[in-house]
């Protein structure tokens, strides 16, 4: 369970994120819409401690993201404490960014050798049963730059998933792709949703919101205008600028 609680963040002057509080279910998929410049990827890198908060805090099953409790006082984590805390989100970009100089196994294995002290085995093993999650076992040898677009963001699924994150986070990771690659990666984390993944899907892709949401999340100038069922938000928005932006997007 993620519960985001009265979150405020500011980048000088400007408001990117104003008081927006969500709690996410396990299992649950959460698709957040909203217009550029709206907040959505600072959201994300909140929940990463990519981005420190000014006011509210984030928890995941109880633990504070970047904080430790103290009475009744939050204090920072060390580095290490946060790097070992971002283990358990997976994060999945626009633009793939693989390490180019290994390949497609190497991806994979990498993180869960160094920061899981899995063995190089283990993490094989599991790597191999990633890539036939996202149907590209006889790419176990590939570079990344031999992959098309498609390909690439579907490893890069495969690498976050590798930590065993406990929340799955995805920015807008079909926007930078070819449209007839759209599919592919979508069916790939369609499938992740119906295994039960907690995810939060920043994306365009009203489609794919309406076949695999649970919540639909709205957000303007970095507050959550609307926020309910996916049905409910995506059939029956109440606020007007909802619906003006699902009239423009449909
Ligand atoms: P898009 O749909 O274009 O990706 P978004 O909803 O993801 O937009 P954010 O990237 O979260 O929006 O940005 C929210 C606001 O915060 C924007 O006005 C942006 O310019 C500003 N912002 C984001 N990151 C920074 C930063 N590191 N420094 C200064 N301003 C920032
Ligand atoms: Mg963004």
């Amino acid at each position: 369970q993620v519960s985001i609680t009265q979150v405020s963040k500011s980048f000088g002057k400007h408001k990117a994120l104003d008081d927006v509080s969500l709690e996410l279910e396990p299992g649950s998929v959460t698709v957040i819409l909203g217009p550029s410049g709206s907040g959505k990827s600072t959201l994300l890198r909140t929940i990463n401690h990519l981005e420190r908060v000014d006011e509210g805090f984030i928890q995941i099953d109880g633990d504070y993201i970047g904080y430790q409790r103290k009475g009744d006082r939050l204090y920072e984590l060390k580095e290490k404490a946060i790097l070992r805390q971002r283990t358990e989100v997976g994060y999945v970009f626009q633009n793939f960014n693989l390490f180019p100089h290994m390949t497609v196994l190497e991806n994979i294995i990498e993180a869960p050798i160094v920061h899981k002290k899995q063995t190089r085995a283990q993490a094989i093993e599991r790597a191999y049963q990633l890539l036939d999650t996202v149907g590209l076992r006889e790419k176990a040898h590939a570079w990344p730059r031999h992959l098309s677009g498609g390909q690439q963001q579907r490893i890069a699924i495969a690498r976050a998933l590798a930590l065993n994150p406990r929340v799955m986070l995805f920015d807008e990771p079909t926007s930078a792709l070819d449209p007839e690659l759209v599919g592919e990666v979508l069916d790939v984390i369609k499938k992740l949703a119906r295994s039960g993944t907690t995810m939060v899907v920043v994306t365009h892709e009203i489609g794919f919101a309406r076949e695999v949401a649970d919540r639909v999340v709205f957000m303007v100038d970095g507050k959550v205008v609307e926020q309910g069922r996916a049905q409910q938000v995506l059939n029956q928005p109440q606020h007007p600028r909802t619906r003006r932006f699902l009239a423009r997007v449909l």
